[in-house]
């Protein structure tokens, strides 16, 4: 059942389809019920709804007539890249038309002198990865989805990742965006130009708009040289409250982590079961993991002793560390597996928190106690520096879940998580999954500015309808 009012289904009329059709061209365009199921879901939950047409278009030029057309016609968009969301943003609440840039995948350049690559919006995010490093370069935002989301997704999103603990999320890493408006106009916000404050930042705009703004078609990408060195220490805790000790002290004593994961208990559990492997100290409360980084092996062994040094002086069981790719590998492993894994728990929710540092350990007590009182269990993994919490939620022993219920326990801990001073929304999104709990950390005049921005770029409010904001 789905936690929000839907607004009301569009669907086609054959006319309608054929005018599609004779824009896009037969390959383009799905119609029939078994090929459309892939857009009428993403992974958040169980949530499903289909659209009337899915439109697999090729170029801008393509994306600008059909969104003309479908705004002439009041038909809701829903863009869609990879169908990794978790919070909804890229099921068609409304039916209409599913816009897959799924077949605008081209890297069209990657500027080695410049350090930018301009790609179109349907690229894989690790293919960009991979290109760049084989030519020495680095573009640090990395989901864990990154073998399956886009980068148009990523920006709509404004996706974070392990290594936002240094690098920041996927914003600081736009020079410009071409987007396809409402009405079907084109426009740029920047290009190659790495400094250029002319106007409003529109770029930042659409950069987490969640293609309710825009649908996001090309995007001008800031590189750096590849750090030449890497490494991992992971060190298992007794309590939370010594592994959060570690994170503080780490970052007091200026040493920069390029990620800072924190995986509790439960998440180790269910990840190292799926996994079939064995976990040194699994009785451990919370284990972090660090990755370092530089240009020299002296600088990143540096940093790795004296962040052993600090674990160790903060409770650490043991400390271990990784330099070789192999090894840094398995020391990943588990903390990887940990998205696919919670879902064995059963039905769930999965929430996306962020608190200042400090109030993290508060958080996860927190969660257990209210999950606990509602009859639920939750496990907790998440990027520590950045005091971002990825909470599963789910019913102890499977069974279905009472919905009302569990909208009460979501809904206690996003308020939890308001009066620590966080955000219903770190990395993942509104979506619709979010919305109804945005005013908990968003004010008045603040969503009304949303509002009013919305209403002037989209005033026929075709563009993913039902996302972000309430109305
Ligand atoms: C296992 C797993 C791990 C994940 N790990 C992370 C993580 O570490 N960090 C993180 O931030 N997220 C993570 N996510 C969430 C998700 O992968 C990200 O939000 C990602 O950015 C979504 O990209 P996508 O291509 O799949 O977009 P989709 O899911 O297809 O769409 C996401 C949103 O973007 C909009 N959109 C897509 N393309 C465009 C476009 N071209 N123009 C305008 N709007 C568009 C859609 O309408 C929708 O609102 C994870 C998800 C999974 C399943």
């Amino acid at each position: 059942m789905f936690p929000v009012p839907l607004p009301e289904r569009r669907d086609l009329t054959p006319e309608e389809v054929a005018a599609i059709t004779r824009i896009l061209g037969d390959d383009s365009v799905v119609v029939a019920k078994d090929d459309l199921q892939p857009y009428a879901h993403d992974w958040t939950e169980d949530f499903v709804l289909y659209p009337a047409l899915a439109a697999r278009p090729r170029s801008t030029a393509e994306v600008a007539r059909l969104v003309a057309y479908c705004n002439e016609r009041r038909i809701p968009v829903t863009p869609q890249g990879g169908r990794t969301c978790l919070t909804g943003g890229a099921i068609p609440l409304a039916g209409g038309v599913a816009l897959s840039l799924e077949r605008m995948n081209r890297i069209l350049e990657i500027d080695a002198s410049n350090l930018v690559a301009i790609v179109e919006p349907g690229v894989i995010t690790q293919t960009l990865h991979e290109a760049v490093e084989e030519l020495g370069l680095y573009y640090p935002p990395d989901p864990a989805s990154r073998g399956s989301c886009t980068l148009g997704g990523n920006l709509a999103e404004n996706a974070g990742g392990p290594h936002s603990a240094k690098y920041g999320v996927t914003g600081k890493w736009v020079l410009g965006l071409e987007a396809v408006m409402a009405d079907g106009s084109v426009m740029t916000t920047g290009g190659k130009t790495r400094k250029d404050v002319a106007g409003y930042d529109l770029t930042a705009l659409l950069v987490g708009s969640e293609g309710t703004l825009a649908v996001i078609t090309k995007a001008w990408l800031r590189l750096i040289p590849k750090p030449k060195v890497s490494a991992t220490l992971l060190a298992p805790f007794p309590t939370l409250e010594s592994a959060a000790r570690c994170v503080a002290e780490i970052h007091r004593q200026g040493l920069v982590p390029s990620a800072c994961e924190f995986v509790d208990k439960p998440c180790v559990d269910v990840s190292s079961k799926r996994k079939g492997v064995a976990v040194p100290f699994p009785d451990a409360e919370a284990r972090l993991l660090f990755d370092f980084d530089g240009a020299e092996d002296a600088e990143v062994e540096r940093d790795l002793v004296r962040a052993g040094e600090i674990a160790t002086a903060c409770g650490a069981l043991e400390v271990l560390l990784a330099t070789d790719e192999a090894r840094r590998r398995v020391l990943w492993d588990v903390r990887r597996g940990i998205g696919e894994a919670v879902r064995d728990l059963g039905p769930s929710a999965e929430l996306d928190l962020g608190v200042p540092r400090t109030e993290f350990v508060p958080l996860v007590s927190a969660l257990r106690r209210i999950a606990g009182e509602w009859g639920f269990g939750a496990v907790a993994f998440g990027h520590a520096a950045d005091g971002n919490l990825h909470v599963h939620l789910y019913r102890e022993g499977g069974g279905s879940v009472d919905a009302g219920r569990f909208a009460e326990a979501i809904a206690a801990i996003y308020a939890e998580t308001a009066r620590l001073g966080g955000t219903v929304a770190a990395e993942h999104g509104v979506g619709f999954t979010s919305r109804e709990h945005l005013h908990l950390c968003r004010p008045p005049a603040y969503r009304a500015a949303l509002l009013a921005i919305k209403r002037a770029l989209d005033p026929n409010g075709i563009l993913n309808p039902g996302k972000v904001l309430t109305s």
